[in-house]
């Protein structure tokens, strides 16, 4: 595959913007080369600037579960821009979706639309230390909440991909009130929980997570963790921005059958427009300005495409009865047959999945947190995302990433999917 114009237009992007991206995991920093610049997408297909197609599995790194410029969101888009695209007050389109989110996830009552998931998580947090009045976090490590300063605490996705799980500029009386945790390891969370007893606001976890590659809870962790925060009077703060309405309607508290006190979404409830939320209990919600004193605004927030783009999405999702058993059995379809070939080739991997998210991992070693994650061999991965982008599929550059199953993605595209692994293992 030839890249002139991306070389090109990286080179030029480079000169004004900082890396030359404006999020940087989008750089191909981690693993050598020059990123590509991607002109249009349709389905499952992305084409570049050089006319190079993929097979994507990143999917805007999670919003387009649908597949890319899927109809009903485009056209509704496309209408509410007619009608002008930001007024500053309140819109209809905004208590529609809030209506249907409300009625798609459990346990929740009322929910706040911000832009991104990390202003979801950054307000959801400061609500949860309003709401108990105490000060102190518990995150975990290598679970990545948003680049707001508490969570910059060993996390994961670009952060620990660029060597900056704890980035300079995130001050130490910030990063002291972030406490560290271990995933999957509840003993360590409870240790935290009596040293520290009286001054824990929150627990904030992603409860499959999905930025150290995909390291699913292990059974009974989020219902001890569960029992533990209610023990402790503290609150339980689900970042579903990845899991929300991608693992089932109701996203991870459905899945598993646990309650959070706060969730917090992103990606797939704004249908690929930048979109956020976070969603709790009336009782806690309320303390949110203007009702309660727990400061949190946005100029653009609930803003008329957004909206649109979100509801047409989850409308889609809330009507197809089959579609999370759709994506869960193509993603294992995938499994099987990238299983099979990593085998055949005598390389040493680990696959992890729940639903439509997915990951490969050159270790043996079993991936339960942060630790076993970072033990995959690097080189390998390196030599493996190139191999399969000149084999025409996209998947994330970085091996802290999880891969995204759409429902734009036919067997037919599975299949290629595994004889590019079976190319590309044949070399490694
Ligand atoms: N939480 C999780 C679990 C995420 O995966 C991400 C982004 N990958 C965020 C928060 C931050 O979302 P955003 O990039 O929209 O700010």
């Amino acid at each position: 595959m030839l890249y002139k114009r991306s070389s090109a237009l990286f080179a030029e992007a480079e000169t004004v913007i900082p890396g030359g991206v404006n999020s940087p995991v989008r750089a191909f920093k981690a693993v050598g080369g020059t990123p590509i610049f991607i002109k249009k997408a349709m389905g499952a297909y992305l084409i570049d600037e050089d006319d190079n197609q993929y097979i994507d599995y990143i999917n805007s790194w999670g919003p387009m579960i649908l597949g890319h410029a899927h109809k009903p969101v485009v056209d509704a888009v496309i209408e509410k821009t007619k009608l002008g695209t930001s007024f500053g007050t309140p819109t209809e389109i905004e208590t529609k979706i809030a209506q249907l989110a409300v009625s798609m996830v459990p346990n929740i009552e009322k929910i706040r639309f911000v832009n991104s998931g990390t202003e979801a998580c950054m307000s959801a947090v400061r609500l949860a230390r309003g709401y108990t009045g105490k000060d102190k976090i518990i995150k975990f490590a290598g679970c990545y909440h948003g680049h707001s300063d508490s969570f910059l605490i060993q996390a994961g996705s670009g952060a620990v991909t660029f060597g900056s799980p704890n980035s300079p500029g995130v001050t130490k009386g910030t990063a002291q009130d972030t406490l560290l945790a271990t995933y999957n390891n509840i003993a360590h969370v409870e240790e935290l929980l009596e040293a520290n007893k009286g001054e824990i606001a929150c627990v904030i976890l992603e409860p499959v997570a999905g930025n150290m590659g995909c390291v699913p809870p292990k059974d009974g962790f989020l219902k001890k963790l569960r029992d533990l925060c209610t023990a402790h009077d503290v609150l339980l703060i689900f970042d579903e921005v990845m899991t929300g309405f991608r693992l089932a309607k109701g996203g991870a508290q459905e899945l598993y059958g646990i309650q959070a006190d706060l969730v917090c979404f992103g990606k797939v409830i704004g249908g690929g427009l930048p979109v956020g939320a976070f969603a709790g209990k009336a009782e806690i919600m309320d303390h949110l300005a203007p009702l309660g004193p727990v400061y949190q605004a946005g100029t653009l927030s609930g803003n008329p495409l957004a909206m649109a783009a979100g509801l047409a999405m989850l409308s889609e999702l809330n009507q197809d009865k089959d579609i999370y058993a759709r994506l869960a059995d193509k993603t294992a379809y995938l499994h099987k047959g990238c299983a099979e070939v990593l085998k055949k080739h005598r390389i040493s991997h680990t696959i992890n999945r729940v639903g439509s998210m997915i990951s490969i991992h050159f270790s043996e070693t079993e991936v339960v947190d942060f630790d076993t994650a970072a033990e995959g061999n690097n080189a390998r991965f390196k030599a493996f995302f190139h191999g399969m982008l000149k084999q025409g599929v996209y998947i994330a550059p970085s091996a802290f990433e999880t891969w995204f199953i759409t429902d734009a993605l036919t067997y037919d595209d599975l299949d290629k999917t595994i004889v590019a692994c079976d190319k590309v293992c044949s070399e490694l």
